[in-house]
């Protein structure tokens, strides 16, 4: 397959395309040539031994992805069959490089033991058979998926008319619905960021979705059309959750259905593919209303850097500025509703009550955070358990984290602290008793755990009698063995003789060469010679044979108990895996709400009050990323903003004075309120925003053929159709990527539309200081600007936000501390100086005709410029003022004005 989904065809269809010519082939190549054709679209790992092995078109597609050799191994048709392969231990970080490749790998095992086939007689090959489809949406393993986030299989489906969009995370067991439409369908991806999206063939022709599918291209996995019927989905939802109707969880349209169960579908089909595996662990799905979250597009998240900066890095982000949570579920829930704001003042002010009560007990938190640190990822592990591919770990993993339960219930209930606020109460309860489950984990596991329960040895002596005897029975043969070394030395006079063992030929003993030469090159009757190595031989005895096969028939029955033993604990655990999953939610819980009082406490925020009304009051706010990436060398200037009467500001100032971080540091400060945290202002005060919309600082999109400009009206269009009276808009310079007087009229134009039509609040910043004229017609519209101050021909940028109007742009001040050629900017202010008379069309024509090239002449730049000049040309045409971030900037202008002190 390749990387774009577009082309592939549905990798779960059973019919088989026409098989090759599978004449004179191998028995083992005509296997792999039937199991690779019931697979289609995917890449085949063949195991073979210790390997799995990749065949034909599958090894020249994974070789060059994998950076490993491409060989080859015998023939087919005439010509030499491609092969390559990874080994079978290692194999997990060669499927994480293939699944983010955008690679759907069918994992084919051998599911029989070799020398059973050989005992049984069997002819041909071993059995094999497909365990598992691995694909970006449907992960489990820790070294495939990033602790700190989900990884949601989506579906997107179509009844009725209708849009239907659920989401759920394999590895976590969360369940999500919700409807949609072609409107907002991109932003609801954004807010969920699928790893994987299953949808129906015919969605991929419709033209609405074009736009949004090509967006997200390489996570698309299109299916036949019936596998999203939804009375089918219905019926295979009410089956998987062993109920008559789904009422009990919900109302649901038929579209959410037949989304989710083709999810279901899907996961049966790729997880326990022939009925193998178990049945996954999924919670009720639970709807999300499209109104109880604020919807914020995917270019707005972009642009305020929420989870990632915009060049892809978590670090620098909102996320990694605020988070500390110290559990994977914990870290989790913080992303969750990070990217999903609420809109329900109750809700809201739930979550900082519980931030409250934390903030207020610094011991208390202490204590918590100290507990929760112990706490590993118990719902991922629960997850692997009810799959049947959890390991001895995952059982620890458990022991520890719902031990922690108990302790942490004690620190919330220590006397002295209730009640708890609602949020924390209810927590406690699902906290739940496991007791007994973590005191059995407790006594059956060993002190030091295997990876796979197929190595052994990860149950505690003294939890199972027949164990420790099988044990003693293998301890005591080994010790015999040691014994009987010591006896064949003797008995041979060879004090150097060993008996040793490996996994070919089990025990034998050896004696080097010289010794056997030594005795006449025979060593006694008994012993019995099986290989002659490179200085060395190897004999076995009778003796040797007999105990060696009780050490191995006794580890073998070990084995065969232990791995009875951890299914009985596994199936305890699945048993109870709603407890689980809800003591799972529990932590992730309180670790949130502490977490968010850690950072309110190291920070200084406070708690905002959340209200119904248009209010938008802050005062002394600061943008949390720039204030953190500032901290220790200069502070951060706090500033107001509030939205009363006048819903919109318009703030002038020259670039770089602060216009873009006062912009944005308010649309995070909202956001940072609706989650339910603290907020980095002095106080605040803010009405449910319900729809949140930026236009800052596009770059070109090429990738879609647009240029800047095209991005930044496609941008403005949204804004100017969507935005309601409960949104909020910050709007970052529109209509500079044309002309000025094109651009001038069109930030015009906006702005009456904002203030007449959308009547929302909003925040529009622009270096057009002409648009201050409007304040006078528009009464909801007030100016402010960013203070500068000028000193000896320099600006000096204050950070300041004032009521008023900058007094022009500055543009040739920032042009000159940027390092401009002096001629350059000198002949500017001239220009500038005449146009600012209005008398623009004959003075340009006098202008046109004084051509620079001679005022050049006549007033030479300063001397010796040249030298320094090129690289600081060079470096100012190389800059993209589109593609820099305003920290970037700032540094751009240090190095060019180092550059020139030079
Ligand atoms: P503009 O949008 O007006 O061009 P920016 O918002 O990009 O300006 O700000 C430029 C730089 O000024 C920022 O990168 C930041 O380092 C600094 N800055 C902005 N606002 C403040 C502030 N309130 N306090 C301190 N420094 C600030």
């Amino acid at each position: 397959m390749t990387a774009e989904p577009f082309r592939d065809a549905d990798p779960l269809s059973t019919d088989p395309p026409t098989s090759p010519a599978a004449a004179a082939v191998t028995p083992v190549m005509a296997q792999y040539h039937e199991i690779k054709r019931a697979h289609p679209g995917c890449l085949l790992f063949f195991r073979m031994g210790d390997f799995y092995e990749l065949f034909f078109e599958d090894a020249q597609e994974a070789a060059p992805a994998l950076d490993i050799a491409l060989t080859k191994r015998g023939r087919h048709d005439g010509a030499d069959i491609p092969m390559c392969g990874v080994p079978v231990h290692t194999v997990d970080a060669y499927l994480a490089r293939l699944i983010r490749a955008g690679f759907k790998v069918a994992i084919c095992d051998q599911i029989e033991d070799p020398a059973e086939a050989r005992r049984r007689g069997a002819k041909g090959p071993v059995r094999r058979a497909v365990v598992r489809v691995v694909t970006a949406g449907t992960l489990t393993e820790d070294g495939l998926l990033d602790a700190r986030r989900h990884n949601y299989l989506a579906g997107i489906a179509e009844a009725g008319g209708e849009l239907g969009l659920a989401w759920l995370d394999l590895s976590t067991g969360s369940f999500s619905l919700a409807p949609t439409a072609d409107a907002s369908l991109a932003a609801d991806l954004a807010r969920i960021m699928p790893g994987e999206i299953l949808l129906p063939e015919r969605l991929l022709a419709r033209p609405a979705l074009f736009e949004v599918l090509g967006d997200w291209k390489a996570a698309l996995t299109p299916l036949a059309n019936p596998r999203f019927d939804s009375e089918t989905a219905r019926r295979r939802l009410e089956s998987f959750y062993g109920v008559k109707a789904l009422d009990g969880f919900g109302s649901f349209g038929r579209a959410e259905i037949a989304a989710a169960g083709a999810l279901v579908d899907y996961v049966a089909l790729t997880q326990q593919v022939g009925g193998q595996g178990g049945a996954p662990h999924l919670a009720p799905p639970v709807r999300v209303a499209p109104d109880t979250v604020m919807q914020i597009d995917a270019a707005t998240r972009r642009n305020l850097e929420l989870a990632t900066t915009l060049s892809g890095e978590r670090r620098g982000s909102l996320i990694a500025t605020i988070d500390r949570t110290l559990t994977g579920p914990g870290a989790r829930l913080l992303a969750e509703q990070l990217a999903a704001p609420l809109t329900l003042p109750e809700a809201i002010g739930a979550r900082l009550d519980a931030v409250q009560f934390f903030l207020d007990r610094i011991d208390m938190r202490t204590a918590l955070r100290q507990r929760l640190r112990r706490c590993p990822d118990i719902e991922r592990a629960l997850s692997r358990l009810s799959l049947g591919r959890g390991g001895p770990r995952d059982l620890a993993a458990l022991r520890d984290g719902l031990g922690e339960t108990a302790l942490i219930r004690g620190i919330l209930l220590a006397p002295g602290f209730v009640p708890l606020p609602e949020l924390l109460a209810r927590a406690e309860t699902r906290l739940g008793e496991h007791g007994a489950l973590v005191d059995r984990l407790g006594r059956a596991l060993a002190a030091e755990l295997p990876l796979f329960t197929r190595d052994g040895g990860f149950i505690a002596p003294a939890y199972a009698a027949e164990l420790d005897q099988l044990r003693e029975l293998r301890d005591a043969s080994r010790r015999t063995i040691a014994a009987l070394q010591a006896r064949y030395a003797e008995a041979t006079g060879i004090a150097s003789l060993r008996i040793r063992h490996n996994n070919v030929i089990g025990y034998y003993i050896e004696v080097s060469a010289a010794n056997v030469e030594r005795q006449g090159g025979k060593l006694g009757a008994d012993f019995i010679h099986r290989q002659t190595m490179a200085g060395a031989l190897r004999y076995t005895t009778v003796e040797l044979s007999e105990l060696a096969s009780k050490i191995a028939s006794a580890a073998d029955r070990a084995l065969a108990l232990e791995l009875r033993l951890f299914d009985d604990l596994a199936g305890d655990i699945i048993a109870g895996r709603e407890r689980v999953a809800a003591a799972a939610a529990a932590l992730a819980t309180l670790d949130l709400a502490a977490s968010h009082a850690e950072c309110a406490a190291e920070t200084g925020w406070t708690r905002p009050e959340i209200e119904a009304g248009p209010a938008f009051e802050i005062s002394g706010g600061r943008h949390p990323t720039v204030e953190a990436a500032l901290a220790g060398k200069d502070s951060f200037i706090a500033n107001d903003c509030v939205l009363g009467e006048d819903r919109i500001w318009l703030v002038t100032g020259p670039n770089m004075a602060g216009k873009s971080t006062f912009l944005r540091q308010n649309a995070l400060i909202l956001i940072l309120a609706q989650i339910g945290s603290f907020v980095p202002a002095r106080a605040a005060r803010i009405g449910i925003v319900d729809r949140l919309f930026s236009r800052v600082g596009a770059a070109d999109d090429l990738a879609r053929g647009r240029s800047t400009f095209m991005v930044e009206m496609v941008e403005t269009a949204a804004i100017l159709n969507q935005a309601g009276p409960r949104s909020f808009v910050i709007l970052d310079e529109i209509g500079r990527g044309t002309a000025t007087y094109d651009g001038l009229s069109i930030a015009w134009a906006a702005l009456e539309h904002l203030h007449e039509v959308n009547r929302c609040r909003a925040l529009f910043a622009t270096h057009y200081h002409e648009l201050t004229a409007l304040a006078a017609k528009l009464p909801a519209l007030a100016c402010h600007t960013m203070r500068v101050k000028e000193w000896q021909g320099d600006v000096v940028f204050l950070h300041e936000v004032a009521p008023g109007t900058a007094d022009r742009s500055y543009g040739i001040h920032v042009a000159k501390l940027a390092g401009l050629p002096e001629g350059v900017t000198a002949r500017a202010t001239e220009v500038l100086e005449i146009l600012e008379k209005g008398e623009e069309a004959g003075a340009l024509a006098r202008l046109a005709d004084d051509l620079p090239l001679f005022r050049a002449a006549r007033r030479p730049l300063p001397e010796p410029s040249a030298p320094r000049a090129a690289p600081l040309e060079d470096l100012l045409r190389e800059a993209r003022p589109d593609e820099l971030t305003p920290r970037e900037a700032l540094e751009l202008l240090y190095r060019l004005k180092a550059m020139l002190e030079e």
